[in-house]
């Protein structure tokens, strides 16, 4: 304030100045001219130099304005921030003023006439008093206070303030100056410290806290009582410098910690020892704690496990973990299954995948047992973090691992299998070499393949013994027929071998029906088996088997083949018609896609006219498991001018807009919709969405299995482009369906005229 009067006395004093030097430069000149410095021009000029006086005073005004805003505005927001306020009191002018920050505090609009009265009106009842007399005594003795009170705001909020005031004299005047701030949130913090505080120090679990570099720094009282150790023992010490049980050995430990740094947590059963040297098994906790990102440090919180109905030393027999991998041991393993199943209500699904590795034996003898046991570390490693959310993964001893899971579904567990065959896709590193190996699986489930541990131990190993035999990287489910017929599977087998040899596998051609029309647009390729016996045996028995081998591969070879040079001949007799030769595709066809890509490209240059004919049918479950490599193929595929379609659609995960990422062009609803049309709403409903949203979203839809008339017309009013089924035909050797491509008899077919309703 000093300062800008001086500003403007200087501006005043300059002014005068220039008035005074102007007079003495003029008046000589006009004395020289014989007149008088005076009168118009002297008052044109005093009036110049007034104005500019007032525009300089203007803009001195404005500027030191803009300046109070700027700081207003700044001490607002750190008022806010800091979470304070300040008022003052003009004692004898009985006039109150208060910052922004104060008004904030107690959430009303800046109020000029809000008095000192009405302040205190905010404030606790029971703290009136307190607050009253402090002040008073610091008016007489003009002193301070520092004082802590509640108050309710005027929105009605509870707050905790806390006030540092002190009484300044002013030219004979008293004035209160205070600042007030809000410690609401720093109070309710402390009461949280001091209740946890209470908590954990009286907790009946063991509660250790270390710092970043792992030395502790607080124990708990039933910390000191687990283990005898004082509090003055362990602080400052780490958790490693206490006596270990020696039962989990640096790996281990290795993995614990590799666990905590990943997912900030690690949870288990452990042995350790007491100060005594007695060894106890207690159930533990690890957190990482982060605040802000960064680490303050860990914490451990664990309890003694009473040895429940085990004793101590079946424990110590049995071995919790296997020091070789750090996964749960074979007799743990079991331990958790039983536990499980007794937890288990028998709505819920729990499964046991078994995995063996294949040929492990050619690593064991060609890179010596200290590799083979690497190996298998290396593998432990894998599933451990492929199947973090498994109840369990155990190392059941050799080369074979156990994998608990509950609440999988028959589809997750398909694609949990799929995943971890693809972990074997990476070879594993020992020294300089690279081992490639793979995985077979057999799957049981409780309850439907029995009803404890052991049995379940035993389906599951029943079902991994024939995906063996089905050939390296199989998985298969524990079925009653695998077990039946677990000999003819193997003669089964023996014989697809033979059949592949011998060239016994063909195909028959089901007719696609044009619903306008009556068109046939084209034919799905069967395949079907007579073996040297002359038997038919049907693809739902041999397809399975093949294709839980690389077999599928082979046998696809030789059908594709056979459908190409089917198109190639249809394509040479009707060279003007359009139709497609639809052929399945197995999952283990595009697991090689290169093979796949390189089959095609010499079936099309063996079979040019075939181009532009040809059709693949997948699963929707392929497209799921699908990456970048996947879409490739298919993509490559489409410069070839195959097309796809989506076999079986309905029964899988069904998201129409998940197949948009894919070059799809056609979907076919599985068969058990279409056999639902007639009796049951909720199909009817399905199958009339998705020729919909199919529609929509721009692809074909071709519906499976119409088996009747009635079938067909509900197909054909809901918009269905195209049907297939035993309505029209049943599959048919290829000389039939040339004939019935080139007579098209269906174009006469009933459901091809006149009304008909349902
Ligand atoms: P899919 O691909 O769903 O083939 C349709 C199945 O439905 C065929 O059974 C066909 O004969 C049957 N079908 C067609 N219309 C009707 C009908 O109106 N009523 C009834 N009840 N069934 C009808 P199929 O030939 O026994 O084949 C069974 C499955 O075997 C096929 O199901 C497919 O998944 C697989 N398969 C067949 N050939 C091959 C092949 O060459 N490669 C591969 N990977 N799988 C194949
Ligand atoms: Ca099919
Ligand atoms: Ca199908």
């Amino acid at each position: 304030m000093r300062k800008r009067m001086w500003m403007l006395a200087a501006g005043f004093f300059v002014l005068v100045i220039i008035h005074g030097v102007f007079h003495w430069w003029m008046e000589p000149i006009f004395v020289a001219k014989g007149s008088h410095f005076g009168g118009m021009p002297d008052m044109v000029a005093d009036t110049l130099l007034f104005g500019l006086f007032c525009l300089y005073a203007f803009w001195f005004y404005r500027r030191s304005e803009r300046k109070r805003d700027k700081y207003q505005t700044l001490l607002n927001a750190s008022e806010s921030m800091a979470g304070t306020g300040a008022w003052t009191y003009d004692v004898r002018g009985k006039s109150f003023h208060a910052t922004a920050g104060l008004w904030q505090i107690i959430e009303k609009e800046s109020d000029p006439l809000h008095s000192i009265e009405a302040c205190l009106s905010m404030v606790d009842v029971s703290d009136r008093e307190r607050i009253g007399s402090a002040i008073k005594k610091a008016l007489h003795t003009s002193s301070g206070w520092q004082l802590q009170y509640g108050i309710t705001t005027f929105k009605g909020h509870r707050k905790r303030i806390e006030s540092k005031g002190k009484v300044l004299k002013i030219g004979g005047n008293h004035f209160l100056v205070a600042t007030i701030f809000d410690i609401t949130v720093t109070t309710e913090q402390q009461r949280r410290v001091h209740f946890f505080n209470a908590l954990v120090n009286h907790s009946y679990e063991s509660v250790l806290l270390t710092d970043t570099e792992r030395r502790i720094f607080y124990v708990n009282e039933a910390f000191c009582k687990m283990t005898g150790y004082t509090k003055a023992e362990v602080i400052g010490q780490t958790p490693h410098a206490l006596k270990s049980s020696g039962h989990q050995d640096a790996a281990f430990y290795e993995r614990l910690w590799e666990s905590i740094e990943r997912k900030h947590h690690w949870e288990g059963e452990l042995l350790n020892r007491k100060k005594s040297g007695e060894v106890y098994r207690e159930r533990i906790v690890i957190s990482a704690v982060y605040h802000d990102e960064a680490l303050l440090g860990y914490g451990a919180v664990s309890s003694e496990i009473a040895s429940r109905n085990k004793t101590l030393e079946h424990y110590l027999h049995i071995g919790e973990y296997d020091p070789l991998t750090g996964l749960l041991g074979r007799f743990a393993f079991m331990e958790r299954l039983d536990t499980t199943i007794v937890s288990q209500s028998s709505a819920q699904q729990l499964a046991l995948l078994l995995l063996d590795i294949d040929n492990f034996k050619k690593v064991n003898d060609g890179l010596g047992l200290m590799s083979g046991d690497r190996v298998l570390q290396l593998i432990a490693d894998r599933l451990q973090s492929l199947c973090e959310d498994a109840v369990a993964v155990g190392h059941i001893g050799g080369d074979e691992f156990g994998i608990l899971y509950t609440d999988l579904d028959d589809e997750a567990l398909h694609l949990k299998s799929v995943q971890i065959q693809e972990l074997f896709a990476v070879p594993f590193g020992i020294a300089d070499t690279m081992v490639y190996l793979s995985c077979s699986i057999g799957i049981a489930l409780y309850p439907y393949d029995a009803a404890d541990a052991d049995a379940i131990l035993r389906k599951a190993d029943i079902a991994l013994q024939q995906a063996k035999h089905a050939g390296k990287g199989s998985t298969l489910f524990y079925s009653a027929q695998i077990e039946g017929n677990a000999p003819q599977m193997l003669a089964l087998e023996h014989q697809l071998h033979e059949g592949i040899e011998r060239n016994e596998f063909f195909l028959q051609y089901q007719p696609k029906v044009s619903l306008i029309d009556g068109e046939i647009t084209g034919f799905e390729a069967l395949a079907r088996w007579k073996n040297s016996e002359g038997e038919s045996i049907p693809p739902g028995r041999f397809i399975p088997m093949a294709e839980a081998s690389d077999l599928i591969i082979t046998i696809s070879e030789q059908l594709y083949a056979q459908a190409f040079a089917f198109a190639d001949a249809l394509a040479a007799a009707e060279p003007d018609r359009d139709f497609h030769v639809a052929l399945n595709l197995a999952a283990r066809q595009l697991g090689k896609p290169a093979q796949l890509l390189t089959l095609l490209e010499n079936l099309f240059e063996r079979y040019p006219k075939a181009a532009h004919h040809i059709e693949l049918e997948l699963i929707e479950r392929m497209l799921l498991e699908s990456n970048q490599e996947l879409l490739n193929v298919m993509q490559t595929c489409k410069t070839m001018g195959i097309m796809f379609a989506i076999d079986d659609f309905g029964t899988g995960y069904s998201s129409l807009s998940y197949l948009k990422k894919f070059p799809v062009d056609k979907l076919k609803i599985d068969q058990s919709f279409v056999k639902g049309v007639l009796k049951d709403d909720k199909d009817r409903q399905i199958v009339s969405t998705i020729i919909q949203m199919a529609e929509t979203l721009g692809f074909t839809t071709i519906a499976e299995g119409a088996e009747t008339e009635a079938e067909v017309r509900f197909l054909q009013r809901h918009g269905c482009a195209v049907a297939q089924g035993y309505y029209f035909s049943k599959p048919v050797e290829p000389n039939r369906a040339t004939e019935l491509f080139l007579l098209q008899p269906f174009k006469d077919d009933t459901v091809f005229f006149g009304d008909y309703t349902i």
